[in-house]
């Protein structure tokens, strides 16, 4: 067995998806190879952040429910709207002058709330893709969440 073997099966060795004679040897050669060993180690901390990111984020057969979520917002908008339209009607100069201000701000928050959502989506993407590596990139992707933290 020798590294680049072990750190291909690494993933595998830490989800416990290997038989039992791969994964004596595995770890029969990372009691014996520092490297190997910091490697699992980093391996180990990657994969407890994306079971944690996992329970965080959406579950795929659970999809987050993003029609519904958006109608409330639309119906949010709309009744500010109203609300708006009635102010104007009813309101003096001076809140008439204030009602197109706040309304752009609720469009601005419902524009953050599209982003929100997008942002999301692409990240679920994101860690799909990275889960299916990071065996391979554990080190420069935790010196990147490192430096983005
Ligand atoms: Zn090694």
């Amino acid at each position: 067995m020798n590294c680049a073997t072990v750190k291909e099966w690494m993933p595998h060795y830490i989800d416990g998806q290997l038989s039992p004679e791969m994964e004596l040897s595995i770890r029969l050669h990372i009691e014996s190879c520092p490297d190997c060993a910091q490697w699992l180690e980093e391996a180990r901390e990657m994969s407890a952040l994306w079971t944690d990111m996992e329970a965080w984020l959406p579950g795929t057969e659970e999809p987050m429910e993003y029609p519904d979520l958006k109608t409330d917002v639309m119906a949010h908008i709309e009744s500010l709207e109203a609300e708006r339209r009635e102010r104007t009607i009813t309101g003096t100069l001076a809140r008439r002058r204030f009602a197109p201000k706040t309304s752009w701000m609720h469009y601005g928050l419902a524009a953050c709330l599209t982003f929100l959502l997008l942002q999301l989506g692409v990240f679920e993407n994101l860690a799909y893709g990275i889960t299916e590596i990071n065996g391979h990139v554990s080190t420069s992707v935790n010196s990147w969440f490192r430096a983005n933290k």
